[in-house]
């Protein structure tokens, strides 16, 4: 019943002949890539039974044991966890709702099969989307949602749930348990850094998982000894590798520095050596962190990179397109000094993210695509993030991890996701190259397995065929 149905929503988005599967599918010769030990298992088959892998082992072995109709020949190619992108937003207003919806398919014609989403202003929607997909009545990735965010009074950002007393935290942690999300997303805006602390404990006690922006005025160290789960953007992580985190926080909180100026000044108080002391103590605190380093990338540069002819402007709808200029039009109006200091933070940032690593933090492959945040395409952008990491030092591996354990991991979800063996979802990327070599490899996808159902390059490409015909209408 439910592959019934998950059939006809493939094909209705896909716009072709629906495919053979809801069988057992054989997936033979294989390179599996074996991501947390960084090797590659050759030859190999992996029997998939309904959303499950059933079993992996030499092909001979497997192909005799788990015979059916249904085979795809891996040979040369790699196969690997799918991906997980763990900070998109779907919102931009009640007008934009369709237009969101059509990105659940992108994500999967990019090989990304698990999203968080990080909160926005349509949250009943995402959670209709969440049940949807989870129940295969619609085409997307796995989501994970925070619901609506927690922030202060009179935000910056729509949709939230405005907090200023540990009763208004209670009454808004009641309401977002009633809606079952999967963790709760706390922005710093306009909350106290006090009812921050006390909704990092609240939650926490209650049992859930939290995710920030985190108050000037608060040490991360004391954030996370609140209990805080995640560390959303690494310039979170430059302002607690200055010696003088508390100083300039107390500065900025008394009015005698600007958000912007407080930091610029932990940019240029940011000690190496502390800093990797710092990251120890997190790590021994169990944070994580999303570094989004490929959006600090692309604000850093908008000075001197044109992204209007970028192919995948293409693939998303004209209002979320549109919502791009906020970003665009605020940096076309920095001052020569302010480029200059974006670009310094940015190469910073690309220095901290290693020192995490060696820390022992773990990181959360993250995009922050969806709307607002201009030029970071859904889908593609995680493949560009994960390029980052590399550039800054990662080894592919890491970045590998990054994109598919740590996820699961930070969601309670390890048993079930982050390797391709017995038990796991099937969940799985074939690609025609080998990832641990060369991270661009992620970007050559031959095959999705979403939930047991195969995608192949011509599936995929009637998925981003169709995307590009919805976002010229
Ligand atoms: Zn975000």
């Amino acid at each position: 019943m439910r592959f019934r149905s998950a059939l006809a929503a493939f094909a209705l988005l896909a716009g072709t002949a629906a495919p053979a599967w809801a069988e057992d599918l054989l997936i033979r010769h294989a390179n599996v890539v074996d991501v947390t030990h960084g090797r590659v298992i050759p030859n190999q088959a992996i029997s998939v039974r309904g959303d499950t892998i059933r079993a992996v082992g030499p092909d001979r072995t497997i192909s005799r044991r788990y015979r059916t109709s249904r085979q795809v020949d891996a040979s040369g190619r790699f196969v690997m966890p799918g991906l997980w992108d763990m900070h998109v937003h779907f919102g931009g207003g009640q007008e934009l709702i369709e237009e969101n919806k059509d990105l659940l398919p992108l994500y999967v014609a990019y090989g990304v099969t698990t999203v968080r989403d990080c909160a926005a202003d349509i949250s009943p929607s995402v959670l209709e989307w969440r049940s949807a997909i989870a129940e295969g009545r619609l085409l997307g990735p796995r989501i994970f949602t925070s619901g609506p965010k927690l922030e202060g009074y009179k935000p910056l950002w729509k949709g939230t749930i405005e907090v200023g007393t540990p009763a208004e935290v209670n009454a808004a942690l009641d309401r977002l348990q009633a809606m079952r999300v999967d963790f709760v997303k706390i922005t710093d805006n306009t909350l106290k850094p006090d009812i921050f602390r006390y909704a990092v404990q609240e939650a926490k006690r209650r049992g859930l998982k939290t995710s920030a922006h985190t108050p000037y005025a608060l040490t991360i160290l004391r954030a996370a000894d609140a209990g805080l789960s995640s560390i959303e953007h690494l310039d979170y992580l430059i302002k607690a590798g200055s010696p003088r985190e508390a100083r300039i926080g107390a500065e900025y909180a008394a009015g005698k520095l600007t958000y912007a100026a407080a930091s610029d000044v932990f940019v240029d108080t940011f000690d190496a050596a502390y800093a990797k002391g710092m990251y120890r103590k997190l790590a021994a605190r169990g944070i994580a962190v999303t570094p989004t380093l490929n959006m600090s990338r692309i604000l850093a540069y908008l000075d001197r990179e044109d992204h209007s002819k970028d192919p995948a402007l293409a693939l998303i709808g004209p209002g979320l397109r549109k919502t791009y200029d906020w970003r665009v039009e605020r940096a076309a109006k920095a001052t020569p000094e302010q480029i200059a200091a974006r670009h310094k933070k940015y190469e910073l940032s690309v220095k901290v993210l290693p020192m995490l690593v060696e820390g022992g933090i773990p990181i959360l492959a993250g995009t922050d695509a969806g709307y607002l945040n201009s030029f970071n395409y859904p889908g593609q952008g995680l493949h560009d993030e994960l390029q980052r990491y590399v550039e800054a030092g990662l080894t592919p591996q890491q970045a590998l991890i990054s994109a598919t354990m740590t996820g699961p991991a930070f969601l309670g979800h390890s048993a079930r996701y982050g390797a391709v063996a017995p038990g796991k979802a099937a969940d799985l990327l074939i690609l025609d190259a080998n990832p641990l070599q060369s991270i661009a490899a992620t970007r050559a996808i031959r095959s999705v397995v979403l939930r047991g159902t195969l995608l192949d390059r011509g599936a995929l490409d009637a998925l981003l065929a169709q995307a590009k015909a919805k976002a010229a209408r």
